[in-house]
């Protein structure tokens, strides 16, 4: 490999945006550098620059190719530039954006067929945008670096790949696997892209941690890509569509309606982008990529991003980016997290904190708890073994990071403990007591409680500052909302540490104040209730979990789920408590307990409403026991009685949660909703979803109709009238 190319004085461009200069053997190096951003983003003022170079380089004849590489740290580019779409959908005003992509498509256009090589050394994430840009290139030589991972993430915001991506992608790896992608905007990391011919070449190389030019020039990497643009220069075989049987109409129309088949079965008729973006593709594949670009995807691009569901996805994307750049956190040294108790949600943060190289001491009571927790974690991860995202090594370094033990004393030099152990508040209290035995000064305790607030917990501590809660979601790996939660006496480092620690693990920290169920728990618990009420009056537990997944309920994460199926999930026994402990809110909270504790049976495991995809007819049997009936006047429960039943109260919580300031922002309820309990994203959240359906007089009155059928519990507060949550 040649390491003795310099930086030629002969051409050197100043741009707000890229780096420029030419080696020595006529290979232009573009260093892009997006300028007061972290992170490479694609809008006017960085494509005309682009625009510039490009045309420079085609005009320049010392220039023989160009090689393109990131000069931020684990990020190649993130994609178009989602404030100015997000701008963009506030204002109706689409011009700027429209402009956009007609410049972006002549410019990748123009790269494709320049006789010259482009070449992209692609390090950290490669997204949306920034993959299309790359796919424009002739070549893509891509790094094993941790964070390099390529995606075309669009259907997520409610669009679709604008920038030519549903055109040049099927050409390149073909239509079932681009399809896939996306459809699904699934992820794909250099072995993978290697595989499926998205990259060209793959390296281990170690970034510099100086970004300039003359730095990253020197590593492995970008040597790579100049060799490749070389290469490139004196072969006529360039960037040749791979002709594929796909080229065939009758199969590519079966292909195509599979896929349609495989979006309407994931998230039904929710959201259009996915189906959008196969016919996209599928009628691409009738014109050459220029044409195919601009005639087909630009309009159906600017559709969708005019939708209302693009415009709820794109702010509630900037909501988590704004969650995670609004909290300071601290980094765990050294990176060693103890969690106490391997139940359920012990064994699956362990799970997940070890994927994320963290070495974890596991604690329990029993040996056999240990083995079988450690013997679901190594199941979790041997399936992401057979996806093939990880090699066998990953997955023996993985389960290594981990030590089960029983004993206390093993946490006591980490600085950080999760507590997940049985949900008792002498348990948890006893567990707190023994960490302040044992823990060095500075260690930070973070409790995983559902339903005890931090002061409970710490009433008798000694040193309350080091408390903090760390409420994670079940499951563990898909829910990406962590609740961190402060009470008075949480210090500022307990915080930082456990907000840290959430972003270690990818999750979104939402800050909460401390208080019964903090605010997801809260409010989930008044659908959780509502829902054994309606099967303790009689109406089919599918029937309730089918009116929940018809309004879209957890349909983001793939598996669409009423809130019975999430009881199941959940566990009985700590969803009961919780149930019960919130009664502490008031009369409002009704838990039906003598039904639930029916569901518990002394000795036995606690039954489910669901059993191998069939309702339990032990729990049919217990809640006919346990029937309530109303009067005449009440009727039989309609879908839409059912519907309102379930989500009503939950406004009506919501707003008393913002009224006891357990959050200050209508917008951090529906992120923490969303990310947290699975409320459909295309509705926008709980609030923004109630303030644009419904008028706060509808909703008391909806509500004041309700109580008087069916109890109290559904009585308006004072604050939902007033409007005020409206925001
Ligand atoms: P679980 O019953 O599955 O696990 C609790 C574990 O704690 C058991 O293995 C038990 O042996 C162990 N334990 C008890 N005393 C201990 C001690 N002194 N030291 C170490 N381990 C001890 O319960 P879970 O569902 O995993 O819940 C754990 C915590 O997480 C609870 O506080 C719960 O409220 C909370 N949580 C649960 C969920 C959920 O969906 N289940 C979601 C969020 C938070």
């Amino acid at each position: 490999m040649p390491s003795d190319r310099t930086i030629s004085p002969r051409w050197k461009g100043e741009f707000k945006h890229f780096k420029t200069a030419v080696l020595d053997d006529g290979i232009l190096l573009a260093g892009f550098d997006y300028s007061g951003k972290s992170v490479n983003v694609l809008n006017v003022e960085s494509m005309t620059e682009w625009q510039e170079i490009v045309q420079l380089a085609e005009q320049t004849a010392a220039i023989k190719g160009v090689a393109l590489v990131s000069l931020k740290i684990g990020n190649f580019c993130a994609g178009a530039d989602l404030e100015q779409i997000h701008d963009a959908q506030r204002t109706r005003n689409f011009g700027e954006i429209e402009q956009l992509v007609t410049t972006v498509h002549r410019l990748f256009d123009a790269m494709t067929r320049s006789p010259k090589p482009f070449v992209t050394a692609i390090e950290g994430a490669c997204l949306g945008g920034g993959l299309e840009l790359a796919l424009a290139c002739h070549a893509r030589i891509a790094s094993t670096h941790p964070r390099t991972c390529l995606a075309l993430p669009e259907v997520r915001l409610g669009i679709l790949p604008g920038f030519g991506g549903t055109q040049r992608l099927p050409r390149l790896i073909g239509l079932p696997a681009a399809l896939e992608m996306i459809t699904t905007g699934k992820t794909v990391f250099p072995r993978q892209a290697l595989r499926m011919g998205l990259v060209d070449g793959m390296v281990t190389s170690v970034p510099s941690s100086a970004r300039t030019l003359e730095a990253v020039q020197k590593e492995a990497l970008v040597q790579a890509a100049i060799v490749k643009a070389r290469a490139l220069c004196s072969t006529s075989a360039r960037h040749q569509p791979k002709q594929r049987f796909w080229s065939f109409p009758g199969i590519r129309t079966l292909v195509c309606r599979y896929a349609r088949h495989k979006v309407v079965k994931r998230v039904r008729q929710f959201y259009p982008a996915p189906l959008r973006a196969v016919d996209a593709i599928q009628r691409g594949m009738r014109w050459s990529v220029l044409r195919g670009s601009l005639n087909i995807e630009k309009p159906l691009l600017l559709e969708l991003m005019a939708s209302p569901i693009s415009t709820h996805l794109v702010g509630l994307f900037l909501s988590g980016e704004a969650l995670k750049r609004g909290v300071t956190s601290a980094s765990i040294s050294p990176l060693r997290v103890g969690v106490l108790g391997a139940g359920l949600m012990g064994s699956q943060i362990a799970g997940q904190l070890a994927e994320k190289g963290c070495t974890v001491v596991l604690r329990d009571v029993s040996s056999e708890i240990l083995a079988k927790a450690m013997g679901r974690i190594h199941e979790t991860q041997t399936a992401q073994l057979r996806k093939r995202t990880i090699l066998p090594s990953d997955l023996r370094f993985r389960m290594l990071r981990i030590a089960p033990t029983l004993r206390a004393d093993d946490v006591a030099t980490l600085p950080l403990v999760i507590e997940a152990v049985s949900e008792k508040l002498e348990v948890k209290r006893a567990v707190l007591a023994e960490f302040e035995t044992i823990a060095r000064p500075d260690a930070v305790f973070a409790t995983n409680t559902s339903s005890y607030t931090l002061a409970e917990i710490a009433a008798s501590a000694v040193h309350r500052e080091r408390c903090v809660g760390l409420h994670f979601f079940n499951p563990v790996a898909k829910m990406q909302l962590v609740e961190v939660v402060r009470a008075p006496f949480t210090s500022e480092t307990a915080l930082a540490r456990a907000c840290g620690l959430a972003k270690l693990l990818g999750k979104f920290p939402l800050m909460v104040n401390d208080g019964p169920g903090f605010l997801v728990n809260r409010i989930l618990s008044r659908y959780l209730a509502e829902a054994v009420i309606l099967v303790g009056e009689g109406v089919p537990i599918r029937r309730i979990d089918a009116v929940a997944k018809n309004f879209g309920m957890a349909v983001d994460s793939g598996r669409p789920m009423g809130p019975l199926e999430l009881l199941d999930l959940i566990g009985l026994p700590v969803a009961r408590h919780v149930l019960t402990s919130l009664t502490v809110l008031g009369p409002r909270i009704e838990s039906r307990d003598a039904f639930l504790q029916a569901l518990l049976p002394e000795g036995k495991p606690p039954l489910t409403f669901w059993n191998s995809e069939k309702e339990n007819p032990q729990t049919v049997e217990e809640s006919r026991r346990h029937r309530q009936t109303y009067s005449e006047e009440a009727g039989p429960a309609s879908d839409d009685i059912i519907l309102k039943r379930l989500f009503l109260p939950m406004i009506d919580e919501a707003v008393r949660c913002l009224h006891d300031k357990i959050v200050d922002h209508a917008w951090q309820v529906d992120f923490a909703l969303t990310y947290g309990i699975g409320f459909p994203a295309f509705r926008g959240g709980l609030l923004t979803w109630a303030r644009q359906t419904m008028t706060p007089g509808q909703i008391v009155e909806d509500l004041a109709s309700l109580a008087a059928k069916y109890g109290k519990r559904f009585e308006p507060c004072t604050d939902l009238s007033n409007g005020s949550w409206q925001g």
